[in-house]
This record gives structure tokens, C-alpha cells and sequence, in this order.
């Protein structure tokens, strides 16, 4: 069992900040994903919990501890990363076994512990192949049972499964799930750029906010479970960055406020109601209203809008309709029997799906979910 602390670290390149100000816990057991666009430092924070990285400012505690200085061997960390890095010209089961046989452990432990990684992995038929023969998959199965043979308290993937091709992904996503219930109080740590993977597999979610270190802002946007973020995204950034398709914006501004319910007009008139624990608004003052694809009613409702494209899915229809007054068309799932382009289409806003940002980008708070 291991706590990972993070107090006001910062990392700078020379003159450049690329992570300020980052406050967070990761639990035992759990399992946290860093997730942002390309460039925002997922990897960096992730070294510097390693040690792979040297720390500019703040602290880093491991279950109590300052381990700042503390060097990687001496961290109970693995990680795992999306180059695999095995060696070409050893076998699986030397793969499995070097880092143990560095360690001085005895034959039979060691035998011990890498047949189990090969069974969990299910790769016990290719301990004796070399990588070259193995596909892209069974690789980077090879490459964590690596780190689960080390028996860490800690599990540091760096974008793991990025370099498999999409089916393969799911597979293996479900089986690092699988690997973190199994082994239950070691914590993973795991970088990503899909959010399907950081909504699926993870307990928190940490999104990093490229750019604003240099302006000497904190790097972390929101950390929570994935249905928080989801649900009660803290600002602009946070919403339009989770959930896929993203949240529709639109230019609006306030008309009236109430203690749980803002009224808003669109810019093109339509009026909307949201349900926002609202502070004291002025009327007039300007808002964007952010709602889901899939929140959107269509077909019924005081809207109107122009279809201009159309994506049938199989299962939905993704529906984008131009509205008057909005630049940015209106995205919304669902399927209307016969819909076609140019056609004059009914939509609703639910008020309770509506999410309501000020000018700085800030959200009003929603009320829990029910
Ligand atoms: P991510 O993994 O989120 O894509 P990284 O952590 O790899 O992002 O990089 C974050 C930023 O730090 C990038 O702008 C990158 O150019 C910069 N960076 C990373 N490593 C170094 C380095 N050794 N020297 C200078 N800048 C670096
Ligand atoms: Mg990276």
C-alpha cells in the first residue's frame, strides 16, 4: 500500500515552466489517470513520480515521506512504457526475469513469480519466444508482466496501449482493469490522451491544462472521478475537453436569476432555462450554455433549428443543426425517422442538462445528481 502526496510541485525546463503548482493525492489502491491534450505535462508528472525526472519545486511524499532525492530503484515504482523496451535478443521469460536477477533474488523465487505474471497475462505458451516473434499486444503484455513480476506498490503506465491497434486496445484495457482488481492495494498511475480509457478505467481523473504554468497558473484543471468531471465540469476547458462528442456551446446572455435556475436568452433569441446554483447575476451579463450531444431533445421543444449535416452511427444519428444567432453548429444524438438535410427541425434544452459558464470561464455549480 503506498500514498503518493504531491505538494506545490512545479517543473521547469531551464527558463520554461511546464508544470506549476500541482496539489494532489493519489490513494492507495487506486487507480489515477493524467490525462490532457498532447504537451501538457502528463508524461513530465509522471517521471517525476518515478524519479526519472528531478523535481524544480515542491515536495513529493511517498506514504509520508519527502522522497524527492530517493532515486527510481529505491521508489517501489514500475513503470511500463508505450515502447515496451524489451530486449530483441532475450526471451520472454528472461524478459520477465532481469530485473529480478539484477535484484539477486534465488532461481526459484524468481521462477515462482514470473510464472505467475505469465498465467495472469496469459502469455505461459511464449515464455520461450524472443519478441521479435510476438504480435504488437503480447509485446506490451510482456512489458508489464515486467513490472508486476517486481511485485511495486506503485504502477506507472505511460500511454501503454497507444501503439496497438484499436480492437487490441479495448482487450487490453479490460485486462489492466482486470489486473488492478486482482492485485488490490497497488496503486496505478496512467497516462493517457483517450478518454475512453481515462473514463473507463479510472477511480480519479487528473486533467492537466496545457500553456498556463508559463502564466504561472496551476497545471491540474479538475481531478475527480470521471463522472464529476462529467457532470459538474469546473470550467469551459474541463467541459469541452470530457466527453466525446463534445459539449455544444452557445453565445448567450443572462435574463433573470433565480436561487436554483438561470434564465437566459440565446444570441438569436431563443430563451433558456438552466439549472445552476446561480450567485447573484446581472441581467444582460454574458453567458456561454454548454449542453451534451446527448442531452439535446430532439424533434420537440421551443428551438428550431436547420439540419446541415447528418452521420448515421448504426445504433444513433449524430445531427447537426445550424440555429439562428449561433456560429458553432448544434450537435445532436439521436435518431428521427426520415430526417433529411435542409430540413426545419424542433429541438429542446432540458434545463436540468444545461451547464452555464460565465465571461472568465468559470462554471455555476449544478446541483448534485439525483
Ligand atoms: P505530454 O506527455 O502531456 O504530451 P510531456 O510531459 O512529454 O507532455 O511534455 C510537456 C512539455 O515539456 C512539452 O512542452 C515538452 O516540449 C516539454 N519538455 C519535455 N521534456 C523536456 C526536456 N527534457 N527539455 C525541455 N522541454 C521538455
Ligand atoms: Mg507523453
Amino acid at each position: 500500500m503506498s500514498r503518493i502526496e504531491l505538494r506545490n510541485v512545479g517543473k521547469r525546463y531551464g527558463d520554461v515552466a511546464v508544470l506549476h503548482d500541482i496539489n494532489l493525492v493519489i490513494e492507495p489502491g487506486e487507480f489515477c489517470v493524467f490525462i490532457g491534450p498532447s504537451g501538457c505535462g502528463k508524461s513530465t508528472l509522471l517521471r517525476l513520480v518515478a524519479g526519472l525526472e528531478e523535481i524544480s519545486t515542491g515536495e513529493l511524499r511517498i506514504d509520508g515521506r519527502v522522497v524527492n532525492d530517493l532515486p527510481p530503484a529505491q521508489r517501489n515504482v514500475a513503470m511500463v512504457f508505450q515502447s515496451y523496451a524489451l530486449y530483441p535478443h532475450m526471451s520472454v521469460y528472461e524478459n520477465m526475469a532481469f530485473g529480478l536477477r539484477h535484484q539477486k533474488l534465488p532461481d526459484d523465487e524468481i521462477d515462482r513469480r514470473v510464472q505467475a505474471a505469465a498465467k495472469s497475462l496469459h502469455l505461459d505458451g511464449l515464455l520461450e519466444r524472443k519478441p521479435k516473434a510476438l504480435s504488437g499486444g503480447q509485446r506490451q503484455r510482456v512489458a508489464i508482466g515486467r513490472a508486476i513480476v517486481r511485485n511495486p506498490k506503485v504502477f506507472l503506465f505511460d500511454e501503454p496501449l497507444s501503439n496497438l491497434d484499436a480492437g487490441l486496445r479495448i482487450k487490453t484495457r479490460v485486462e489492466i482493469a482486470r489486473l488492478h482488481r486482482e492485485m488490490g492495494s497497488a496503486s496505478m498511475v496512467y497516462v493517457t490522451h483517450d478518454q475512453v480509457e481515462a473514463m473507463t478505467l479510472a477511480d480519479k481523473i487528473v486533467l492537466l491544462r496545457p500553456d498556463i504554468a508559463a502564466r504561472g497558473l496551476p497545471s491540474i484543471a479538475q481531478v475527480g472521478h470521471p463522472l464529476q468531471l462529467y457532470h459538474h465540469p469546473r470550467n469551459l476547458f474541463v467541459a469541452s475537453f470530457i466527453g466525446s462528442p463534445a459539449m455544444n456551446f452557445l453565445r448567450g446572455s443572462a435574463v433573470a436569476c433565480e436561487p436554483q435556475c438561470v434564465r437566459a436568452r440565446l444570441a438569436g433569441g431563443l430563451e433558456v432555462q438552466a439549472q445552476v446554483l446561480a450567485p447573484a447575476l446581472q441581467a444582460g451579463e454574458e453567458l456561454t450554455l454548454g449542453i451534451r450531444p446527448e442531452h439535446v431533445l430532439l424533434g420537440s421543444g421551443p428551438g428550431q433549428g436547420v439540419v446541415s449535416h447528418l452521420e448515421h452511427l448504426g445504433e444513433t444519428s449524430q445531427v447537426y443543426l445550424q440555429v439562428a444567432g449561433q456560429e458553432a453548429m448544434l450537435l445532436a444524438k439521436g435518431a428521427l425517422p426520415g430526417l433529411k438535410l435542409g430540413d426545419r427541425v424542433p429541438f429542446g434544452l432540458p434545463p436540468e442538462q444545461v451547464h452555464v459558464f460565465r465571461a472568465d470561464g468559470q462554471a455555476l455549480p449544478r446541483p448534485a445528481q439525483a
